[in-house]
């Protein structure tokens, strides 16, 4: 059964389907701009291509129908994220030195601090990032990927979600 139609214009598989797959209220997508594309790249030669009209795709969005408040939800998870991320990098440099100053600690002991300080960003970013879903009751861009059935076959054909490295 057809899911998707291709725009071939814009590389895309646009959703036929308009029902939110990141919250469980049941609010349709009233707006194509609104669903989340998901990018998918072919890894490798052997694997296959999607040839469509002779032209063919090296990486393709899938459309995944999104409501406008789930949207909404992602672009401030990614703000607050990049907020957080710009505020940790600050503390990556300041607390190592910080250490070294106050407690005299060796080069050592400041590389253990470095480390730590970045294990400790990750984790508050990736905290943050799963507190807000989680109170607004929606799933990540990924794991609505990952839920979507066309995602899912292009993964079984050998495509992927990173970007393959050059
Ligand atoms: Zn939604």
């Amino acid at each position: 059964m057809e899911t998707h139609t291709l725009n071939e214009a814009r590389k895309r598989l646009e959703p036929l389907s308009t029902q939110c797959a990141f919250c469980s209220t049941g609010t349709h997508s009233s707006n194509m701009e609104d669903n989340r594309f998901s990018p998918v790249y072919r890894i490798q030669d052997r694997t296959n291509l999607l040839v469509y009209r002779n032209v063919k795709f090296n990486e393709i969005q899938i459309g995944i129908p999104r409501c406008e408040r789930c949207r909404k939800v992602h672009s401030n998870v990614k703000l607050a994220s990049d907020i957080a991320i710009f505020f940790g990098v600050l503390l990556v440099f300041i607390i190592p030195v910080a250490f070294a100053i106050i407690f005299n600690t060796s080069t050592f002991g400041m590389i253990v601090m470095l480390i730590v300080t970045v294990g400790l960003v990750y984790l508050g970013v990736r905290a943050l990032e799963k507190g807000i879903l989680s109170a607004c009751k929606v799933i990540s861009e990924k794991d609505g990927a990952l839920e979507e059935p066309l995602v899912r076959e292009f993964l079984k054909n050998g495509w992927s979600l990173d970007r393959p490295r050059a």
